[in-house]
């Protein structure tokens, strides 16, 4: 068996990776690079391997960074199966339709920009005709199913508790009496989250690939603390009658986000402000919601069969029409604005940002990972200029980390999956961290358990296992 990284190694996005038995070739996940914008656009037109020779991929789940390429893949010839849960196919079919009109609109922002600079024009790496052209290829399954991908190779999903549909998949090779396992960890979730449930245990194997987002740090574990942060941050909305802008993924930390406000105004703790939840993606997302109660935990399963919606209240308002949606750069404070996309590298959340960006009272909230060289990066970084369309704009707001809400397993968790897997494997492959997590979860590993073989592999790199 054979391993190739192409994306996601010693970084965070693009995730890409081939398992390769004779005569069939997997590709786990093929996730949309974001970072420098001709950069991405150069990894994301060329996928850096050759795309009829995969027979199927297997998706770990929606997130752009894990999906966002899938419909370049038809482009150059893949004809196989999408596998994937059927949480993860209804999500993903709305994910890249958005990302489809987020690339589209975007490109003609920018083109009519350019033009007037005389500069060449932009093009989306893909429409919705091709999303709908790649969802015909959706082969949903339920979580432990096991599946036959090709002769001699079977795959399994387990719950990966990191969003709806997550899961950690297992490829199962068997040839000559010998099989060989690969568990890919997909990205890993944490324990006493809302909505989901916790990340199941992994099972055995003998090759393990495993993320290392936060792979060298703790997160603040305690749920009053980061509910405390929450009030403090709003009451200070209502004093200074601010903004809050919060760049989230439309799926996962949104949904947190609103549980978390809706637990302090009912706890009485907090006056409701008003939370606009400015994504199109939003409100169909909880239809997706509605239609995968078999994802939810035990406590989300009571409210849900209680009251119906886990997401309705009066001060929560969804914004769907982009008019709906500029008139929000127009009104007054105190309110809460959560936008896509996560990284401020597209979408409406950088529209909203340079409306915000320069007034002091206001504050913008990260919620999430934030990839190198993104807008969000850049802003988590407290530069005082920062580029909003290419143009560079100065930065007044206050800047908040809200690293407690992160969908990410830290550090501690990610040495206990380890641990958990029993016998353990003869190998580890660390990827989707930034150099310097991933080194550091290598070494901490690899103190831990003298004997397996943990590497982090290079972009392009391929290994024998
Ligand atoms: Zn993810």
């Amino acid at each position: 068996m054979k391993l190739s990284f192409h994306g996601a190694a010693r970084s965070v996005t693009g995730s890409r990776h081939i398992v390769e038995t004779p005569g069939c070739r997997l590709l786990l996940d093929c996730g949309l690079f974001q970072g420098r914008r001709e950069e991405a656009l150069r990894q994301n037109q060329d996928l850096g391997f050759d795309q009829k020779s995969i027979r199927a991929v297997l998706l770990s789940h929606a997130h752009i960074d894990h999906s966002g390429a899938l419909p370049v893949l038809p482009k150059h010839g893949f004809s196989g199966k999408v596998y994937l849960t059927r949480a993860t196919a209804d999500l993903t079919e709305l994910m890249l339709e958005d990302s489809a009109r987020v690339q589209v609109n975007d490109c003609s922002y920018v083109n009519k920009k350019e033009q007037r600079r005389g500069k060449t024009c932009v093009r989306p790496l893909y429409n919705t005709d091709d999303v709908r052209k790649l969802v015909r290829r959706f082969e949903g399954s339920r979580y432990g199913d096991l599946l036959k991908i090709a002769p001699r190779v079977t795959a399994s999903f387990h719950d990966a508790g990191h969003i709806l549909g997550s899961a950690a998949i297992r490829v199962k090779y068997t040839a000559r009496g010998n099989t060989t396992t690969v568990l890919f960890s997909g990205d890993l979730g944490r324990s006493n989250m809302p909505i989901l449930r916790d990340p199941e245990p992994p099972l055995p194997c003998d090759v393990l690939i495993l993320e290392s987002t936060y792979g060298d740090r703790l997160h603040e574990a305690d749920r009053e603390i980061m509910k405390q942060q929450a009030l403090d941050l709003l009451i200070h909305a209502k004093t200074h009658k601010s903004k809050i802008i919060v760049p989230a993924f439309a799926v996962g930390r949104t949904q947190d986000l609103v549980m978390r406000i809706k637990e302090l105004v009912s706890e009485g703790r907090l006056d409701p402000i008003p939370i606009y939840i400015d994504s199109p993606l939003a409100s169909r997302v909880t239809e997706v919601f509605r239609r995968h109660p078999e994802c939810y935990d035990e406590e989300t399963t009571r409210t849900f069969t209680s009251s119906g919606d886990l997401f309705a209240s009066r001060y929560i308002h969804f914004v769907s029409s982009p008019e709906d949606s500029k008139r929000l750069n127009s009104i007054k404070g105190p309110c809460v604005i959560i936008s896509a996309s996560g990284m401020c590298e597209g979408g409406r959340v950088v529209h909203h940002l340079k409306h915000a960006i320069q007034d002091e009272a206001n504050v913008i909230v990260f919620v999430g990972f934030q990839a190198e060289h993104t807008l969000g990066r850049k802003l988590v970084e407290g530069w005082d200029v920062v580029p909003i369309f290419g143009v560079p704009t100065p930065r007044r707001a206050q800047i908040v980390k809200f690293n407690g809400l992160s969908a990410h397993a830290d550090r501690n968790d990610l040495l206990a999956y380890v641990r958990a897997i029993n016998p353990l494997p003869a190998k580890i492959f660390i990827v989707h961290g930034e150099e310097k997590q991933a080194l550091s979860l290598a070494a901490a590993i690899q103190g831990e358990h003298s004997k397996i073989e943990v590497a982090v592999p290079h972009v392009g790199s391929s290994h024998e296992v």
